[in-house]
């Protein structure tokens, strides 16, 4: 089974697609770790990527799209299938997928504008194992409960580069719901107060129906 992840910014993808991954065995490609995974070890990509990045707009179509073909076209997504979570950004990434690779569904995570701020301004990740907590829910731990590695604050979750990034995801990204209704492929989850367990029964029936 092959999906996408689709919803904006601090809406949960990351955290749905660990606990998918646990379950269903998919392969979880996120474009936006790909990135930050070249920043750190300094490559030419990641270099490249950074300046983007830091201003909350997207890297380049032709740079994502051949980085996203490359990976999907290695064993392991081949015999497990992939959820891709970040990409596609715009319509025109979703078409070049479209030539690469048959998506089966996308699961819409859909959350209130106004609570995206603070999820994402009060995000901190594992340097670790790449787990994302809320800063409401650490009481002022700084390790990750879950494996005791160094918690972060990610250079691009702060509120001038969030706010670019909501903006670039209400006018490029939200448009995907209808490219992928028209195809008879969404899967809108309304997610209201729902914490994240209860969120991702709501994805587990979803996945069980396409199985
Ligand atoms: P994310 O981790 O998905 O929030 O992505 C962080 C940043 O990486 C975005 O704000 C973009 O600058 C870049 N990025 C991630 N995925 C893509 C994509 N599919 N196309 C272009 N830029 C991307």
């Amino acid at each position: 089974m092959n999906i996408v992840l689709l919803g904006a910014p601090g809406a949960g993808k990351g955290t749905q697609a660990s606990f998918i991954k646990k379950n269903f065995g998919l392969i979880h490609i996120s474009t936006g770790d790909i990135f930050r995974e070249n920043m750190r070890s300094g490559t030419e990509l990641g270099l490249m990527a950074k300046k983007y990045m830091d201003e909350g707009r997207l890297v380049p179509d032709s740079v994502t799209c051949d980085l996203v073909r490359d990976r999907l076209a290695q064993d392991d997504v081949k015999k497990r299938g992939y959820m891709l979570d970040g990409f596609p950004r715009n319509m025109f990434q979703a078409q070049e997928l479209d030539k690469f690779s048959k998506v089966d569904a996308c699961i819409d995570i859909d959350v209130a504008v106004d609570c995206l701020m603070d999820r994402i301004c009060g995000r901190r990740v594992c340097k670790n194992c790449g787990e994302s907590y809320h800063i409401s829910m650490l009481d002022g731990v700084t390790v990750c409960p879950g494996c005791g590695g160094e918690l972060y604050q990610r250079d691009d979750d702060n509120p001038k580069t969030v706010e670019s990034r909501l903006d670039t995801y209400f006018s490029q990204t939200a448009y995907l719901e209808r490219y992928y209704g028209d195809q008879g492929k969404l899967r809108k989850i309304a997610c209201g107060d729902l914490g994240p367990d209860e969120v991702y029964q709501k994805i587990k029936a979803c996945l069980l129906e396409l199985e």
